[in-house]
């Protein structure tokens, strides 16, 4: 992590230490409330809860500051994607997705865009940056890509987009804010399953959506108010407290996952390794460039689905769930879920366990799953 988002991250941390009134609580109050007391004429921040809530405003603040942009919460990541699908997009708009990014984004699409007169187009990750964007409103991008891990140029696909009036917008879910800054790349809007790292601790879903433009950020928050997908408070409170070791918990998952990608791609048993930070990967050179973190999920091939199903069952801190980024390590097969992948190809979540821990128990798996 460089000194910039060690500061940024300590800074956020510390956001209310210099303004905290002798005896006021460190966290912030979860508020329950369906309604408030409004003047004669209503005025004020907070007048009916589907508007807003301080609680949400809290984690909005937090989250604000991390992102050097204004944020607005939602109660899951697809509430966050639906709301900039959604509240951007007009009949006889053009819109490009990933084709190997998270999969429930298409689906909203096909679903819920195209009988509105949407068009959606799809292109691999790998070739968004060289792609001609002339006609899109919007382009959406997650990188790396989940679960194949490709990458896209961030900063040329912005200025591709830009260049043809469309707006940006990166998932970042996988990366985090401490891991990689979107709109210092030029990008429009970020969006973040907060289901995954930022909260941290797999008891909760939600998700954000950060743009620096309140132009391009106001028709988001109007969704969610008319709409009414929002938080719950004590959700949000959650994930206002996983927030506070974020950078901890990142840092040692970043690093395991790195060390625990160089041993797999030496293994015998492994057929092959993607993972951002190895010098074999594609697009190593852009990683280095774009990402500061390298992330914590990595892409393995083993053998066969019978090695990879074998693996799974020997490894007792590998649990096959279908998330990522918790303190847990998960690892799941993701030709279960139709994955245009190999019968034998994992996703591992690298989590918090000790980095030897971890490794100790995944190398007696994968002897014992030959
Ligand atoms: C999980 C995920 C989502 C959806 O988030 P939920 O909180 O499960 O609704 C969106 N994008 C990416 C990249 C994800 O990993």
């Amino acid at each position: 992590m460089t000194d910039r988002i060690a500061e940024l991250f300590t800074r956020t941390l510390h956001r209310h230490s210099k303004d905290r009134a002798d005896n006021e609580a460190f966290s912030p109050p979860i508020v329950n409330t369906s309604i408030y007391s409004l003047p004669a004429v209503p005025s004020g921040t907070y007048q009916y809860a589907r508007w807003g809530n301080p609680t949400w405003t809290a984690l909005e603040d937090a989250l604000a500051l991390l992102e050097g942009a204004p944020v607005v919460t939602f109660p899951s990541g697809m509430a966050a994607v639906a709301a900039v699908l959604c509240g951007l997009l007009k009949s006889g708009d053009r819109v490009l997705l990933p084709s190997d990014g998270y999969y429930t984004t298409r689906i909203c699409a096909d679903k819920y865009l195209v009988p509105m007169g949407i068009a959606v187009d799809t292109c691999p990750t790998a070739q968004v940056a060289a792609r001609d964007l002339t006609g899109y409103r919007l382009v959406l991008v997650e990188t790396p890509s989940n679960p194949g891990l490709d990458l896209a140029d961030i900063a040329a696909v912005a200025q591709r987009a830009h260049a043809a009036g469309a707006l940006l917008a990166v998932d970042n879910t996988t990366m985090t804010a401490l891991g990689q800054r979107p709109l210092e790349l030029g990008a429009d809007l970020v969006i973040s399953s907060d289901t995954k790292a930022v909260n941290g601790h797999s008891d909760l879903l939600f998700g954000h959506v950060a743009a620096r433009d309140e132009a391009v950020l106001a028709p988001v928050r109007d969704w969610r108010k008319i709409v009414g997908a929002i938080p719950g408070s004590f959700e949000a409170w959650l994930v206002h407290r996983g927030l506070e070791t974020l950078e901890v918990r990142f840092s040692r998952m970043c690093d395991s996952a790195q060390t625990i990608a160089e041993r797999l791609a030496a293994h015998a048993r492994v057929k092959a390794v993607a993972y951002p930070g190895l010098a074999t990967h594609p697009a190593h050179a852009l990683a280095q460039r774009q990402m500061l973190r390298m992330g914590c999920l990595i892409a393995l091939e083993l053998a066969s689905e019978a090695a990879a199903n074998a693996f799974l069952a020997a490894c007792d801190f590998l649990r096959p769930a279908t998330s990522f980024g918790s303190v847990h390590s998960s690892a799941e097969r993701r030709a279960r879920w139709g994955d245009a992948v190999p019968a034998g190809f994992i996703r591992l979540s690298v989590g918090c366990e000790p980095t030897e821990m971890l490794w100790g128990e995944i190398e007696r798996a994968l002897a014992a799953s030959a």
